[in-house]
């Protein structure tokens, strides 16, 4: 066609978001070029989600023991190794690295290992090398960052979840600062793994946006597995010999070996070039997109977290794979961000699609609201002290499910299959014809048959 472009596609970052896209569009037949300055997978690949969770699993293994003598099993005292388990988690990380690039390479797409920043509306530099390559699209799909808010004196003697991945030890005792997803993924890692944890949090319940008696589970069940401080904030933090010392809001002091701040993450831009571009961010400091994921440059698109619409690995790929389709299959593609199933990998765990109860009420109107809430069958042989929760959020009007919440084990298995139900637009009347797979916990989603609380708001009706 005689254009002036290298490639047809230059994606900036190697992040589950970007990877997909790239693969994609190549598949569509464009020239692809992908920059990334760390390592192919992105976060969630490399320190997020995948390692994240290798070490929830390696945690939950001291309930494993523990309950197990219930069911008569005598076992030697276990004993953790932190190195081992670090070797491992790091070669299954690397191998899944391998398998990213590989993928791409074999979609045809060109990976550059150098920071690439934006010159102008159709042009990337690559800081390592100097070149310049032209694109006819570029894709921005940087991801997020960890911050550390706020700016308090010692700040920098704490880590973010960055950090938690080069650990060479298991800390004897950590500070988990925070209540978002991380702060109580980490808390209960730590926790579980053996290190005396206190997660502090300035609000009043973990995990803000989630239905209110979901957190208040999650604050009991924690209160008993670490040293929950709500409604405090950190101060300052010293060196105290070896350790740090923690000042709170309250005059307390605690010492630990480590802090991990998990007070958020914040779009990765600076000195990207957007400005250059002619991008300007949001308040948030995102880029805004459109339903296609094009910012206000018509060659430039981002997807993912740098546009802060809902920050998960599942619709960064989403993202991807809809601009690809969009820009290079001919088929314009939006994501629906509207339902979205997600888990929180607490323990025990939070599985959650659609509506809190308060959205619900404030969305539909009229609610019924089913709830279970028991002990697990596992924990009347081994006399754990937990409950599981569940609920169910029904639109009286049009009897649709309009948000199903559960908190228990494998409480993020059961909210995917759930979430298929409620994306289909299941009823209530759905859930009861649904039989019952006897003995599990999830058979309380269909076998709930009165209302627990059935209140009209104040205005309705
Ligand atoms: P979140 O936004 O989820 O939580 C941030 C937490 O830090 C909140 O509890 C917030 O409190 C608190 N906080 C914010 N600013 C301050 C401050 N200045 N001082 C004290 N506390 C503060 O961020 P995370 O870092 O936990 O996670 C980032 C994103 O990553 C999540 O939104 C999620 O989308 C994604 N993620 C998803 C996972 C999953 O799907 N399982 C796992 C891990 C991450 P408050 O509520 O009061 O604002």
């Amino acid at each position: 066609m005689g254009d002036t472009f290298d490639v047809d596609l230059f994606v900036i970052g190697g992040g589950s978001g970007g990877v997909r896209a790239a693969r994609i569009s190549a598949g569509y037949g464009a020239r692809v070029m992908l920059a990334e300055e760390y390592r192919v997978g992105g976060t969630c690949v490399i320190r997020g989600c995948v390692p994240k969770k290798l070490m929830v699993y390696a945690g939950r293994f001291a309930d494993e023991f523990e309950d197990a003598a219930g069911f008569g099993w005598t076992l030697q005292p276990p004993r953790f190794d932190w190195s081992v388990l670090k070797a491992r988690r790091d070669a299954e990380v690397t191998r899944l690295e391998g398998i990213y690039d590989a993928n791409l390479i074999r979609a045809g797409v060109e990976i550059v290992p150098e920071r690439a920043v934006i010159e102008d509306a159709h042009t990337v530099r690559l800081t390592g090398s100097g070149r310049c390559v032209r694109a006819r699209v570029i894709l921005v799909a940087v991801g997020a960052r960890p911050v550390k808010e706020p700016a308090i004196p010692g700040t920098e003697l704490a880590i973010t979840s960055d950090g938690v991945f080069e650990l060479e030890s298991l800390p004897e005792r950590i500070l988990v600062i925070g209540g978002g997803y991380i702060a109580v993924e980490f808390a209960g890692v730590f926790a579980s793994l053996g290190a005396r944890t206190t997660l502090l949090h300035r609000g009043d319940r973990l995990l803000r946006g989630f239905d209110d008696e979901i957190r208040d589970a999650l604050g009991e069940a924690y209160a008993k597995r670490m040293d929950l401080r709500l409604g405090r904030t950190v101060q300052r933090l010293e060196r105290s010999g070896g350790a740090i010392l923690a000042h709170l809001d309250d005059g307390a002091r605690v010492e630990v070996d480590q802090v991990l701040v998990a007070t958020g993450r914040r779009p990765y831009v600076a000195g990207l070039g957007l400005e250059a571009a002619g991008i300007a961010l949001d308040g948030a400091g995102a880029i805004p997109v459109d339903a296609y994921s094009r910012t206000s440059v018509p060659s430039i698109y981002a997807v993912g977290d740098v546009t802060n619409r809902a920050n998960l690995t599942p619709i960064a790929i989403r993202e991807g794979h809809a601009f690809a389709d969009t820009v290079f299959g001919g088929r314009p593609t939006c994501v629906d961000h509207r339902l979205i199933p997600t888990a929180v990998f607490s323990t025990p765990e939070i599985g959650v699609v659609g509506h809190n109860e308060d959205v619900a009420r404030a969305a539909c109107g009229e609610i019924d609201v089913y709830k279970a809430a028991f002990r697990p069958m596992k924990a009347t042989l081994s006399g754990r002290d937990e409950r599981t929760l569940m609920k169910v959020l029904v639109d009286r009007a049009s009897d649709k499910v309009v948000g199903v919440h559960v908190f228990g084990h494998d409480a993020g298995e059961v909210i995917q299959a759930v979430g298929i139900a409620v994306t289909m637009g299941a009823t209530k009347a759905d859930f009861d014809r649904t039989v019952a797979v006897h003995p599990t916990a999830a058979e309380e989603l269909v076998t709930m048959r009165v209302p627990a609380v059935t209140k009209t708001p104040v205005g309705v009706g």
